[in-house]
């Protein structure tokens, strides 16, 4: 190492902060432990207070490390506060399609993200348990067309299987870089 220099090198390219809303229930949670353990449980998983989890990804050659935030349950209450949305790169808005009540509050949980998140946090709309086929209500087509009224990419995941779940996480790494790029920072 050449005199002078730090041995407190960052060892990513870009550092992301990614936050994740809906429902309780819908399977927030198990998409988090599904990315960062690649596991699954059927039970609830209720933490105490907000907590977050780091993966490391490579995207398009570079390392790209992410910070990704669960609720601690408190979204049953209604009660998420400002702080958690707070510093956040990247909203993941997640529903369950086997709910339509799930489906349709996907609009209030966006008018608090609108009055909290940043100008430019970039949004991704994420049906899960799509191995549910059966119980299914919501269509693709249907939260595709509402994905595409916002703008945002739609990805329909399953925690339980797996499906999807790495491509979710890396759409929304892909877009945040997109911006960056764009922006030049
Ligand atoms: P959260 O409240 O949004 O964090 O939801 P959880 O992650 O705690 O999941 C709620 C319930 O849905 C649990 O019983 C999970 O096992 C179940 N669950 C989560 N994701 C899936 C999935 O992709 N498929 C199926 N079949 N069940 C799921
Ligand atoms: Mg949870």
């Amino acid at each position: 190492m050449a005199p002078g220099s730090t041995s407190k090198q960052r060892d990513y390219d870009y550092l992301f902060k990614l936050v994740l809303i809906g429902d309780s229930g819908v399977g927030k949670s198990c998409l988090l432990l599904r990315f960062a353990d690649d596991a699954f449980t059927e039970s609830y998983i209720s933490t105490i207070g907000v907590d977050f989890r780091f993966r490391t990804v490579k995207l398009d050659k570079k390392t790209v490390k992410l910070q990704i935030w669960d609720t601690a349950g408190q979204e049953r209450f209604r009660t998420i506060t400002s702080a958690y949305y707070r510093g956040a790169d990247g909203i993941i808005m997640v529903f369950d399609v086997t709910s339509t009540e799930s489906f349709d509050h996907v609009n209030d949980w966006l008018k608090e993200v609108n009055r909290y998140a940043a100008e430019g946090t970039v949004k991704l709309l994420v049906g899960n348990k799509s191995d549910r086929t059966a119980d299914r209500v919501v269509t693709t087509e249907q939260a595709q067309e509402f994905a595409a009224e916002l703008g945002i990419p739609y990805i329909e995941t399953s925690a339980k299987s797996a499906k999807n779940v790495e491509e979710a996480f890396l759409t929304m790494a892909g877009e945040l870089i997109r911006q960056r790029v764009a922006s030049g920072t």
